[in-house]
């Protein structure tokens, strides 16, 4: 079955996981290690609902392993649950000290077992589910803005660490006061559901994100692309939306809806802020309204600061395939 809870099972005795296993499997998808140093690569891997754990073992106690999960970012959240033979105050509070969730004494009693898991994996579905909407705007189901700055802040020590490069676009739907005047907010907000669709599916690679940036603003982080690739894909983004071709009477650039694009893109360097890169896409964005719009702007950053005017790169809409382009402009 998909999508059960993982329940990662550590303790060194074989026939304690057969037992925990058994009372867990119906409702669960088990994954085990006899070890706490065989658990940290299976807990990367598995990425379990729950940790349910020894404290006794060969090598590296429950305890120790606990405090690693704890101090591991992609493993914090995870609930951890003694279960140990160990029945006094003094073993129990240092578990809980150490950062589980619950504590166990063996031997198991399946009924308890199963609902304290139960209630545990509840909760940290609940947490989950929490802190993927403080990420995520509720329109278009596309990351938020802090979800965006957070990943580009990642993504720029990561590349300033391996000396690789990064595109950040900024795109705004052009005119969009008028179509919201013309058709109406909900008209609008459909729009821009339809306008987040079409920037999301043309991204291609897995480390690309998209992402509502405010009201009608978009801004897409593309890892490990130059300038030229990014102008590539940003121009495969204008004429995605183009391509919707949502009728746009009040636009005064095209008869269907269209965005303007901004792009600034080079090698990450220790130092050089998120906010640099936006703001460098921002100003390319402003280059590409004050050209005529429906166009993209693109400008090589390097340590942070614009190259040079004569870098940039702006493309000129095709004025074909159905655009309606609107005559003068
Ligand atoms: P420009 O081409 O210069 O970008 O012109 P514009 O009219 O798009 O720019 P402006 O920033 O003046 O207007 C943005 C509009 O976007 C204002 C607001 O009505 C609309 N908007 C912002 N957020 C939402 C939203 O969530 N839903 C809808 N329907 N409209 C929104
Ligand atoms: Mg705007
Ligand atoms: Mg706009």
């Amino acid at each position: 079955m998909d999508n059960r809870p993982v329940i990662l099972v550590i303790d060194d005795e074989p026939a304690n996981i057969e037992i925990v296993t058994a009372v867990l499997e119906d409702d669960y998808d088990i994954c085990f290690a006899l070890s706490a140093e065989q658990a940290i690569p299976i807990a990367h891997e598995a990425r379990p609902d729950l940790i349910l754990m020894d404290v006794m073992m060969p090598g590296m106690d429950g305890y120790q392993l606990c405090r690693i999960f704890k101090a591991d970012p992609a493993l914090a959240e995870i609930p951890v649950i003694f279960a140990t033979a160990l029945g006094d105050d003094e073993a129990e509070i240092r578990g809980l000290a150490v950062g589980a969730i619950d504590y166990v004494t063996k031997p198991i009693r399946p009924a308890a077992l199963q609902r304290r898991v139960r209630n545990h994996v509840q909760m940290k579905q609940m947490r989950d589910q929490l802190a993927d909407q403080a990420l995520r705007d509720p329109l278009t189901g596309l990351a938020n803005r802090r979800m965006l700055e957070r990943r580009l802040q990642a993504e720029l020590l990561r590349q300033a660490r391996d000396g690789g490069q990064v595109a950040v676009m900024m795109m705004d739907i052009d005119h969009f006061k008028g179509f919201n005047d013309s058709y109406g907010h909900p008209e609008g907000d459909r729009c821009l559901h339809a306008v987040a669709s079409a920037v999301a599916g043309s991204l291609r690679r897995a480390g690309d994100l998209c992402a509502r940036y405010g009201g009608e603003e978009f801004a897409c982080i593309l890892p490990g692309t130059d300038l030229d690739g990014a102008v590539h894909m940003a121009e495969v983004i204008r004429a995605a939306v183009q391509g919707l071709a949502i009728p746009h009477r009040a636009s005064l650039v095209a008869d269907v809806v269209t965005l303007s694009i901004g792009v600034a893109a080079g090698r990450s360097e220790v130092g050089i802020t998120d906010q640099t890169w936006l703001t460098a896409a921002d100003r390319m964005l402003y280059r590409s309204k004050l050209a005529g719009r429906n166009r993209v702007s693109a400008q090589p950053l390097t340590s942070g600061q614009p190259v040079s005017e004569a870098a940039i790169i702006d493309t000129i809409p095709q004025r074909c395939a159905g655009a309606g382009v609107k005559a003068g402009i």
